[in-house]
C-alpha cells in the first residue's frame, strides 16, 4: 500500500477500507508517514469526511496504536467524558460517586484546553497528588479504590499525540471526524464496558449551539458503540458556569464541599446525577433510570462518595483525610475581592466563555503549552442566571495574585454579567439524551 495513493482516495471523496485506515494509523505512529502526508490526510478527511464504518475503523486503530488497558474486576469498567466547560467539576465527584455504585473507573482525563478547564491541572492542586503515575499504579488504586483520576501515559493511544500536533497546524482540528476518532481513541484505551458522554452547548462550550453538539454528540455516540463500547450522551446547558466556582483550587474545594454536602451546587447536582443515572444503566448496574439515580443520590448521602474520593487522594500521594481537612491542605491566592453588580435586576445574560477567559488571564489557565498554572486564582460564589440581585450583591469573589490582576479581573467579570430588569429565560440543563 502506499500512502499517497490512500490520501488522493480520500481526496477525490473515495471511502477508505478498514486495512488502508489501520495503515495510515501505523504509519503515523511509527513516523513512517510525514508531517506533510499526515496534514494532507487530515484535510482530504476535513472535505470529505468518513462514513460510520470508517470512523469506527479510524477510532480502533487509534485505540490500538499503542497500550489498551485490561482488566479483571469484580464490576464494569466505566467512565465519563465531557466536551469541556466553565466550573465543570463533575469528574470529581462522579467518579468516586461511581465507584460507591460498584462500578471501576479508570478515568484518563486532559488538562485545560482553550477557554475550559481541565481536571488534571485541578488536581494537580492538591499537594503531593500524582496525576501521572505508571500503569500499575492505576490499575492498584482502581481495583483497591474503585476510582483513579489521571492522565493519558505515553503508551496510550500515541497516535493522537503525533496526530493532534499536526491537525493543530494545519487547521483540521474542526473535523468531526477527527474529533470523535481523537476522543474517542484515548478513553477506549482505558479498556471501558460503558461510557457516557458530556456534550456542553452554549457561550462557554466549544459547540456554542445545540445543531453543532447533537452531530458530535450523535458521531460520539454511534462511533464508541460501533467500537464495542456502551455509550451515551447527554447535552448539557453551558450557557452559565455549571458550579459556582472556576479555577483549580477553587473547583477541588467546591466538589469536597459537594462531597461532605456542606454546600451543593444545585445545576452541577442535576448534572452529576442525570449522567451517573445514565451511565450505571448502560453498564448494567441498575435496571433503570429511576434505580439509577437512586443509587447515585445514596452514594452521596451516606459519605461513601466522599469516602472514596478520600481514599482516592491518599492513593494516588495526596493528603491522608483531604475530606475532613482540605482546606488546611489547599493552597490560597494572595488577593481577593467581591464584585458588585452596581445596579438592581436580574442576571440575565452571562458571557460564560469570558469567564473561562479571565481564569486563564488570571493564571489559572494555560496561554501556551509549556505556561506554569497558579492553582490559587479564579472566581468563587459566582451567581447563576435568573439570580435577583441589588448593587451591593456581589456577583462573584475574584482570587488573583496581585491587585493588578485582580482589577483586570474585575473588568471581565463585569463585562461578562448582564444586569437585567426583566428575569431571563431560562433553557434546560438536560438538552437532550442520545442513546
Ligand atoms: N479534544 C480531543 O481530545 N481531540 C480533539 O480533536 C478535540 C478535542
Amino acid at each position: 500500500m502506499l500512502i499517497k495513493e490512500i490520501i488522493a482516495a480520500k481526496r477525490d471523496g473515495r471511502s477508505l477500507t478498514a486495512e488502508q485506515i489501520g495503515f495510515v494509523v501505523d504509519s503515523l505512529t511509527n513516523e513512517t508517514m510525514s508531517e506533510g502526508q499526515v496534514a494532507a490526510f487530515a484535510m482530504a478527511v476535513f472535505f470529505r469526511g468518513l462514513k460510520t464504518e470508517e470512523r469506527v475503523w479510524l477510532t480502533r486503530a487509534m485505540r490500538d496504536s499503542g497500550n489498551v488497558l485490561t482488566w479483571n474486576l469484580p464490576g464494569p469498567v466505566i467512565d465519563k467524558h465531557s466536551t469541556g466547560g466553565i466550573g465543570d467539576n463533575v469528574s470529581l465527584v462522579l467518579a468516586p460517586a461511581l465507584a460507591a455504585c460498584g462500578g471501576f473507573v479508570p478515568m484518563i482525563s486532559g488538562r485545560g484546553l482553550g477557554h475550559t478547564g481541565g481536571t488534571l491541572d485541578k488536581f494537580d492542586a492538591i499537594p503531593g497528588y500524582q496525576t501521572q503515575p505508571d500503569v500499575e499504579t492505576l490499575a492498584r488504586v482502581v481495583e483497591e479504590v474503585g476510582c483513579a483520576i489521571i492522565g493519558q501515559t505515553p503508551d496510550m493511544a500515541p497516535a493522537d499525540k503525533r496526530f493532534y500536533a499536526i491537525r493543530d497546524i494545519s487547521g483540521t482540528i474542526e473535523s468531526l471526524d477527527l474529533i470523535t476518532a481523537s476522543i474517542l481513541s484515548k478513553k477506549l484505551a482505558a479498556g471501558l464496558d460503558a461510557l457516557v458522554l458530556d456534550v456542553k452547548v452554549g457561550s462557554g462550550a466549544f459547540m456554542p449551539h445545540v445543531e453543532a453538539a447533537r452531530q458530535l454528540a450523535n458521531s460520539l455516540t454511534e462511533v464508541a458503540n460501533g467500537a464495542g463500547c456502551a455509550t451515551s450522551a447527554l447535552i448539557t446547558d453551558m450557557n452559565e458556569p455549571l458550579a459556582s466556582a472556576a479555577g483549580n483550587a477553587l473547583e477541588v474545594s467546591n466538589a469536597v464541599r459537594f462531597l461532605r454536602g456542606d454546600a451543593i451546587d444545585s445545576r452541577l447536582w442535576d448534572v452529576v446525577i442525570a449522567l451517573g443515572a445514565e451511565l450505571l444503566v448502560k453498564a448494567k448496574i441498575s435496571a433503570d433510570a429511576e434505580t439509577g439515580r437512586e443509587a447515585i443520590v445514596q452514594s452521596f448521602l451516606s459519605g461513601r462518595a466522599a469516602e472514596v474520593f478520600g481514599r482516592m487522594v491518599a492513593a494516588l500521594g495526596g493528603p491522608s483525610g483531604f475530606v475532613e481537612t482540605f482546606d488546611s491542605h489547599l493552597p490560597t491566592s494572595q488577593a481577593s475581592a467581591d464584585v458588585y453588580a452596581d445596579r438592581s435586576g436580574f442576571v440575565s445574560e452571562i458571557d460564560t466563555r469570558a469567564l473561562g477567559i479571565a481564569v486563564v488571564e488570571l493564571g489559572g489557565g494555560r496561554q501556551r503549552a509549556t505556561d506554569k498554572i497558579d492553582h490559587t486564582v479564579g472566581f468563587e460564589a459566582l451567581l447563576g442566571l435568573g439570580a435577583t440581585v441589588e448593587p451591593d450583591t456581589p456577583l462573584a469573589r475574584i482570587h488573583a495574585s496581585n491587585s493588578s490582576a485582580l482589577e483586570v479581573a474585575r473588568q471581565r467579570l463585569r463585562s461578562a454579567y448582564v444586569v437585567d430588569e426583566k428575569p431571563p429565560k431560562i433553557g434546560p440543563l438536560i438538552v437532550q439524551t442520545i442513546n
